[in-house]
């Protein structure tokens, strides 16, 4: 199954932690807001993604799942 990361902006407050947990997928604005280098988690930062998302102080962070094409 393939995920990607989703940031709700209107819960995150900016402070970057995510950022510091992935710097390989995420970077932050001028104003500490999570920016998304690749919506697509490879496999191998997954576990990475996972932690990221679950330490969010605000919950704001999220893996969700992508559909397969094809499928209904
Ligand atoms: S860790 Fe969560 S609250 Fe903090 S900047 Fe990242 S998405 Fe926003």
């Amino acid at each position: 199954m393939k995920v990607r990361l989703a940031v709700d902006l209107i819960a995150c407050d900016g402070r970057g932690l995510c950022a510091e947990l992935l710097p390989e997928l995420i970077t932050l604005d001028d104003w500490g807001y999570p920016m998304l280098a690749r919506r697509q988690v490879p496999a191998v930062l997954r576990g990475e993604a996972a932690a990221a998302a679950r330490l969010c102080p605000k919950l704001a962070l999220r893996l969700e799942a992508l559909e397969a094409r094809g499928r209904r």
